[in-house]
């Protein structure tokens, strides 16, 4: 599963998707918004919306880049008290923390260094896990997923928003076009990096989705779990407990 988003570059997959992320970081968010029209922030609003029943004191948010389902958290689920990210690429960190200083959030949101295969936290830590389109770039998603298993709570709920392809054959074929044409020229133009939007279409086609996505959850421990498909399959939550 190598990827090679910058010619000639060597380096472990984890190793190139920090660097990949490092690189495009200051250009992140505004991409993100003007990529999807906006929709994005609606798909990570439904997404937390998955854990307002449980009411989490304790909220780790997985490839957290510059923190924004970290601040919507805080921001919709009144129970928080502690919000932690973690993620690989410093440069989206930084990002991260200036925008929780800015909302004078450092007490209450803290964000790391920290790898999803290796998660510097003991077992059972938190309430509730997010991760949102960080799956897909995990080395070895199997090993990130069960990592998160280990550091929820018995009771807690993981939820993840991930890329995926939609079915209808119409809107197939336009979102072929987009996610291969449209998309790297953006992100060539804006960004300077048409190898990272590049990467994004590609590693989209090749990810799992679906119900294989959930049954990978199934096997890495996760009990109670579904998906939920947003905008015609563009995007889907999946959920899982711990028992
Ligand atoms: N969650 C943020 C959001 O919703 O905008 C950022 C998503 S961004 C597409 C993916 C992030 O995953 C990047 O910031 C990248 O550095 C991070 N990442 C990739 N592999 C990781 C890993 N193994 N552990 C932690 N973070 C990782």
């Amino acid at each position: 599963d190598s990827i090679k988003p910058f010619e000639g570059k060597e380096g472990s997959k984890k190793e190139q998707v920090a660097d990949m992320f490092n690189q495009i970081a200051h250009r992140y968010d505004f991409l993100n918004r003007f990529l999807s029209a906006g929709i994005d922030v609606g798909w990570r609003k439904k997404a937390i919306k998955q854990l307002a029943g449980l009411q989490p004191a304790t909220l780790l948010d997985v490839a957290t880049g510059t923190a924004d389902v970290a601040l919507m958290a805080k921001n919709m689920l009144p129970s928080l008290q502690q919000v932690t990210g973690i993620d690989i690429s410093d440069g989206m960190l930084e990002l991260g923390r200036k925008k929780i200083a800015d909302r004078q959030l450092s007490n209450s949101i803290q964000l790391f260094n920290g790898d999803s295969e290796a998660i510097n936290f003991p077992d059972a830590s938190f309430d509730a896990i997010t991760v949102a389109f960080g799956v897909r770039n995990f080395a070895h998603l199997e090993k990130g997923l069960s990592e998160m298993l280990r550091v929820l709570k018995p009771g807690g709920k993981v939820v993840i928003l991930e890329f995926s392809k939609p079915s209808l054959p119409g809107v197939k074929g336009l979102y072929n076009l987009y996610t291969k044409t449209v998309a790297p020229g953006a992100g060539g133009f804006i960004a300077g990096n048409k190898a990272a939007y590049k990467y994004l279409n590609d590693s989209i086609q090749a990810f799992p989705e679906g119900n294989q996505f959930v049954e990978i959850m199934k096997k890495c421990g996760y009990v109670s779990t579904y998906k939920k498909p947003l905008s015609l399959g563009i995007c889907t939550i999946y959920c899982g407990s711990k028992s």
